[in-house]
């Protein structure tokens, strides 16, 4: 009897390990961990670090807008089948919760932009007449209504990937979550961290360089929406945009006769179009004002392989070699 039971418990560890393999297993389809972004910059991110070992989906595309995104049901079964979900947060994927729960995903979710410092308006801090000081808060709050937007709505920046140093607290979060999810890849998600890391870094050193040749009273520019308080803070140009932190919101004429004014009384050399944004706005400016417009920056999306922003490294040293020859 005694035997019996010991064989038992024997069986018992045996089918354990089994079941517990299998959910290693199961973590992981064709070999690799299967992951989700909500978009492409995050996608970028996760295959950087990820490498050989994940299989990542961004369900927001290159060239697309995330601010307005509408998930279709091919995004709920793709979010079902993740075992990892790495989103923004700060309110930016307003459409994702609702999507998650279509999903009845259990995945762990990866809030990437955690620990940074969110930026509130207006900023970079007003001066008399000059910058953000024409938008006061509550036009930036008149989003979709009840706060649905999140925190976009409220008044905080979801951008916050546009500074170089916040991009390394989203890759430290992106490499820890990648861990937690599967601990066997630790030494290859550190590695690949690390390496990207030091990229970051020197991307961080040649944006200031870069800016530093710009006239100071010429680093101004306008844009269409509000996507650029963190590039603004951490390498002091001054970005205007028509419209607020999130596309959800037209440009009232208001709005627009107010940036008509700012660029004539303080000589703003150009305007930029973005990838994913509506262009008549900036068209409709420049023709008014005689304003240069300057190119294309791109600040929610990447672009596809053989465009010039494919990477999120690629995406700032575009964005600055555009700021630096439209200003100089
Ligand atoms: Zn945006």
């Amino acid at each position: 009897m005694r035997r019996s039971l010991a064989a038992v418990v024997v069986v018992s560890a045996v089918v354990l390990a089994a079941i517990a393999g299998a959910q290693a297993q199961t973590a992981r389809s064709g070999g690799k961990l299967n992951v989700v972004t909500s978009f492409s910059i995050l996608r970028d991110w996760v295959a950087k670090v990820g490498g050989d070992r994940v299989e990542v989906t961004g369900l927001v595309g290159p060239g697309a807008d995330a601010h307005i995104y509408a998930p279709t049901p091919r995004d709920a079964r793709i979010v079902g089948a993740a075992k990892l979900i790495v989103v923004n947060g700060l309110g930016f994927e307003g459409w994702m919760d609702r999507l998650a729960q279509a999903s009845a995903t259990k995945a762990p979710v990866i809030v990437a932009s955690a620990g940074v410092a969110p930026q509130p308006p207006p900023y970079p801090p007003p001066q008399a007449g000059e910058g953000k000081s024409i938008f006061p808060p509550p036009l930036l709050g008149e989003g979709r209504v009840g706060g649905r937007v999140g925190n976009a709505a409220a008044g905080i920046d979801p951008h916050a990937w546009q500074s170089v140093r916040n991009a390394e607290i989203y890759v430290s979060n992106i490499r820890d979550g990648l861990i937690r999810a599967d601990p066997p890849g630790r030494v290859t998600y550190e590695t690949n961290a690390a390496a990207y890391m030091q990229e970051l870094a020197c991307l961080d050193v040649d944006i200031r360089r870069a800016v530093a040749t710009i006239p100071p009273a010429r680093r101004k520019v306008i844009t269409t929406h509000d996507a650029f308080g963190y590039f603004a803070a951490d390498y002091g140009i001054v970005f205007i945009a028509a419209q607020g932190f999130s596309t959800e919101t037209e440009a009232s004429a208001r709005d627009i006769a107010g940036i008509i004014r700012l660029i004539r009384e303080q000589h703003i050399p150009a305007l930029f179009f973005e990838n994913a944004v509506d262009p008549r706005l900036v068209r409709r400016i420049a023709a008014e004002t005689g304003a240069g417009i300057g190119g294309t920056l791109f600040s929610d999306t990447l672009t596809i392989a053989a465009g010039p922003a494919a990477t999120y490294v690629d995406m700032m040293r575009h964005n600055v070699r555009e700021i630096v020859d439209a200003l100089k």
